[in-house]
């Protein structure tokens, strides 16, 4: 009995002590191998935290290179790009120090100096710039001022001969402090232009006064006789009143003509631009003057072709030219003598060409480079003829300035001369026919 029910006991206590074990096994020893197996996994086969880390690092260090790369390409491009604004400047520019020493230059300068190519990295001397001793000796002592921490900008003008054309030229220096290190800005101007510019301008004023001058002189001294009561003779009377006429006639041509000129000079002359046929322009202009022809018997022809005589210009402008053209002639001829006007296509230039010739006196070497300068008149002819000098100057504006046209002349003194202008046709085919 003892036996059996200890047996019992003992099953029941290995049953049970099996089932706990069994339990144990599954849930706690597995789920302890699964988080052992999961770590072991974690060590093994990912990466470490610190090789994150040193990957997220190593992006970092290659981000701030492309970056670092990216910026001196930027650096690079911009200091390309104010080179070539500095090197495209028609101005020569120069840095200097204290002591006027070239440290930096553009290619401008460096072209004036004689240098080819990339020559703004060759080294010049500030001495090879500024050909001019006094200028040089000025230059260097406003630097020395500018550089010991002098304001504001300095100013020395000079004028130098051209190195290799010997041509002499003008200049305007400004210099100006450029940093803290005393560093100063070197800019040459080249002034040539304007300060011809400035010359004619004061010799045209001076020129017109001088011609204005001689008609005014000659109508106040007929006032002046005419006031005081000396001009009783009526016949003395009426030669001074004529002459005061002519004179009033000239002035008033004279400021008429200067006024044309300046305005198509100063490019604020409206042409009224239109088809014209040149031969019926000069056959009506010169229509006009045979008048004067005739009193002088002076034989005037035209002589102008069929067709291909068309042109875009002003008719009010291009008369004038004729005029002044067949005018002059009509003035400088000897009575008698003969004036042509040849009215003709040019294939070669495709322009219409006027040419005005005479038999006349004929113009002397020596005047002919000058005669379409304003006031320009041959000095042996002035008494023979009344004039202001103006008048071709105003023909060679209307032409090549208003109608992009040429005007020339050739003459022998002598044997008469020729005048000619060319207008550009109106349309190439008109050309062929
Ligand atoms: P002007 O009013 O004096 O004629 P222009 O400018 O028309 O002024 O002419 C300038 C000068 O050219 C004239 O003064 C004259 O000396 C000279 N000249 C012009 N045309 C002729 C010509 N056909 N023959 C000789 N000399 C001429």
């Amino acid at each position: 009995m003892f036996d059996q029910g200890f047996m019992i006991a003992w099953c029941v206590v290995s049953a049970s002590l099996f089932a706990a074990g069994w339990w144990f096994r599954d849930r706690v020893w597995r789920s302890g191998c699964r988080r052992l197996d999961a770590r072991t996994e974690e060590t093994f086969q990912g990466p470490s935290e610190l090789e994150a880390v040193f990957e997220r690092w190593v992006e970092h260090v290659e981000t701030i290179r492309r970056e670092q790369i990216l910026a001196r390409h930027i650096t690079e491009e911009m200091v390309r790009q104010s080179r070539r604004i500095l090197d495209a400047l028609e101005d020569p520019v120069v840095v200097i120090d204290g002591d006027g020493v070239v440290l930096e230059h553009n290619a401008t300068a460096a072209t004036l100096v004689g240098l080819e190519g990339n020559s703004s990295t060759d080294r010049i001397g500030l001495g090879d710039l500024v050909r001019n001793p006094v200028a040089m000796r000025e230059i260097l002592e406003l630097a020395r001022g500018l550089a010991s921490d002098c304001p504001g900008t300095r100013r020395v003008n000079f004028s130098t001969t051209g190195e290799s054309d010997m041509v002499v030229r003008d200049f305007e220096v400004s210099l100006r402090r450029l940093d803290d290190a005393g560093r100063i800005l070197l800019v040459l101007h080249d002034t040539t232009r304007e300060r011809e510019i400035a010359r004619l301008k004061s010799e045209f004023v001076a020129k017109a006064s001088h011609e204005l001058r001689t008609p005014l002189s000659s109508i106040r001294a007929t006032l002046e006789m005419l006031e005081t009561g000396d001009l009783e003779d009526p016949d003395h009377r009426r030669e001074m009143m004529a002459i005061a006429s002519e004179e009033s006639d000239r002035l008033a041509r004279m400021v008429d003509d200067m006024l044309d000129i300046s305005r198509i000079e100063a490019g604020v002359a409206r042409p009224r631009i239109e088809r014209i046929d040149l031969g019926d322009l000069v056959d009506e202009t010169v229509d006009g003057l045979r008048a004067t022809a005739q009193k002088r018997s002076i034989d005037l022809r035209v002589l102008s072709g069929q067709g291909g005589l068309e042109v875009e210009g002003d008719r009010v402008m291009l008369a004038t030219v004729v005029t002044n053209l067949v005018g002059n002639a009509l003035k400088y001829v000897p009575e008698g003598e003969r004036v042509t006007i040849e009215v003709a296509p040019e294939d070669l230039t495709r322009s219409v060409v006027v040419t005005v010739t005479d038999t006349g006196l004929g113009i002397p070497e020596e005047d002919l480079p000058r005669i379409f300068e304003k006031f320009y008149r041959v000095s042996r002819y002035e008494r023979k003829a009344q004039g202001t000098g103006l008048g071709l100057d105003l023909c060679r504006n209307i032409v090549e300035r208003v109608h992009q046209g040429r005007i020339g002349v050739d003459s022998r003194v002598g044997e008469g001369a020729r005048f000619w202008f060319g207008v550009p046709a109106s349309f190439a085919s008109s050309m062929a026919a």
